[in-house]
């Protein structure tokens, strides 16, 4: 007699925000897909993993990720290495590839991983190399708005928005040009535009921007569906202001449907997290924002690649890293487990448009599963402030499923 199911999950706290569910539940995959989700499920399988005290959630999607892995230099990793061997199931890169980049990151990047692969394109034609290092490529003038919408629209599968800047470093060298095409690229696609805030290029000639100043008019050019990246950020141009306090703008953005991605990264503050959270703004996605400069990775996991040897590429960072630490981070700044699965999970996939196929763990659904020990014990956090804050809750990543098969969390760049 055939299995009823190639995989049954059991016995794990099983939490699919997407469908108010919450509560002891049994998982049953069939043929890469999610089969049954109910309590004690009996029936023959031909493998069933035990994740009593484990939380068994939709596989999770990571906003902000950097994989253009040999193209972006150093920045960009090993996609499978953040993704399934980190827990995470579907990987959005935020502007590595580009109009002219984008052919290499399908077959190169997207096809041969096991990751779900999908991307934010860069607005700017050389897309996101070093991390953005160079300043003057990233100007009016290496923007083709027609080019940049052509690709998007004809890569609908992979391609699910825009990523562009507005930080004080472009805005003394271009005012908000660069952020008016990409919002025009985006208009033509249909699709949204991501944008990175808080202070990424150095400040250029003998200018005072007043970030307070130039928030309003960023909101004003975006709308509904775009988001703001990092509004933790401990540089000038996030979310609080020069005040200490939350900018009033934040709510009309929110008011007008503006999303929030966390892009932790190298941005995270717990002091611009706390003053944030304490106004009441709950970000909409966590987005881990890891990449070759801010996560150490072992010289036989990836590809470390020679890179400027420049202070703005020595980021203090965690040297380990994942959207799980992430994740333990913002529980320890008061936001509750409950509130945080939804954004790594459904919210992401909202935000991508893509909420009838990823973020759910629906049955008929692709059965991209992640699986995280919720432990209790006393750590200490620290942010690149060096800020520390205690916490007795972590999460951690134990395995996944990607489209039915199984995968440990063994990514050597996790915390230990
Ligand atoms: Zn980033």
């Amino acid at each position: 007699m055939a299995d009823q199911y190639d995989l049954v999950i059991k016995g794990g706290r099983v939490i699919d925000p997407a469908n108010n569910l919450d509560g002891p539940n049994d998982v049953g995959i069939k043929d890469g897909k999610i089969a049954a989700v109910a309590q004690n499920l009996d029936a023959n399988s031909a493998q069933t993993i035990d994740a009593s005290g484990k939380l068994v959630i939709p596989g999770m999607i990571d906003t902000h990720a950097h994989v253009f892995e040999h193209v972006s230099g150093r920045f960009g990793m090993n996609p499978d290495l953040v993704g399934v061997r980190s827990g995470v199931t579907t990987v959005i890169d935020q502007g590595g590839p580009s109009c002219m980049t984008f052919p290499g990151f399908r077959n190169f990047i997207a096809k041969p991983a096991t990751t779900n692969v999908l991307a934010f394109i860069s607005i700017y034609t050389v897309g996101g190399l070093e991390g953005h290092y160079y300043p003057y490529l990233y100007g009016p003038g290496g923007i083709d708005v027609e080019a940049c919408s052509r690709a998007a629209a004809a890569n609908t599968d992979i391609v699910k928005g825009i990523k562009a800047h507005a930080e004080p470093g472009g805005i003394s060298r271009w005012g908000l040009e660069t952020l008016k095409m990409a919002k025009e690229a985006s208009r033509e696609a249909g699709i949204p535009v991501y944008i990175h805030l808080g202070e990424l290029w150095p400040v250029e000639g003998d200018v005072e921007i007043d970030m307070d100043a130039r928030l309003p008019e960023i909101v004003a050019l975006i709308e509904e569906g775009d988001i703001l990246a990092h509004p933790f950020t401990r540089h000038p141009g996030g979310f609080v202001n020069s005040e200490g306090k939350l900018h009033p703008i934040v709510n009309e953005a929110i008011d007008k449907g503006v999303l929030i991605d966390i892009g932790h990264g190298s941005h995270f503050s717990f002091d611009m997290a706390r003053a944030v959270l304490d106004a009441g703004v709950l970000p909409t996605t966590v987005g881990a924002d890891m990449h070759g400069y801010n996560t150490h990775v072992p010289a036989e996991a990836g590809t470390p690649e020679d890179h400027p040897d420049d202070e703005m590429h020595l980021f203090a960072g965690q040297a380990q890293f994942s959207m799980c630490h992430a994740m333990t981070e913002l529980m320890a700044m008061g936001v509750s487990m409950e509130d945080t699965i939804p954004m790594v999970s459904s919210h992401c996939a909202e935000m991508i448009g893509m909420e009838q196929e990823l973020g759910t763990l629906g049955i008929g659904r692709v059965a991209d599963i992640s699986v995280l020990h919720d432990e209790t014990g006393e750590w200490t956090l620290h942010d690149n402030s060096g800020v520390e804050v205690k916490t007795e809750r972590r999460l951690r990543p134990a395995f996944c499923i990607r489209a039915g098969e199984y995968f440990e969390a063994d990514a050597p760049i996790l915390p230990v």
